[in-house]
C-alpha cells in the first residue's frame, strides 16, 4: 500500500523508510528471525514519518521471507 498523505494531518510529507535499526548496539529495535532452531538476527524495522504532525503512518520490513520469531 502506497500512502500519498497523512492520514492524520492529510500533509503530503511523508518521509519513506527511515531505518529503526541501531545495528549491533543492546536495545536494536527490529523484527527478530531464527535460521534453523536458532536466533539469527533481526529484519531492519523501517518507518514512515510525516513530518508535518510527527505521525509514523508505517512500519514495515524490506524482507518478509523469514522465520519470525514468535510467541507461541
Ligand atoms: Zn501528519
Amino acid at each position: 500500500m502506497i500512502i500519498d498523505g497523512c492520514p492524520h494531518c492529510n500533509a503530503a510529507t511523508i518521509i519513506r523508510n527511515i531505518m529503526m535499526s541501531q545495528g549491533t548496539e543492546p536495545g536494536r529495535l527490529g523484527l527478530d528471525y531464527k535460521a534453523l532452531k536458532f536466533f539469527a538476527g533481526g529484519e531492519t524495522l523501517l518507518a514512515d514519518l510525516c513530518t508535518s504532525c510527527g505521525t509514523v503512518v508505517r512500519f514495515h520490513v524490506k524482507n518478509t521471507d523469514r522465520k519470525w520469531m514468535t510467541r507461541d
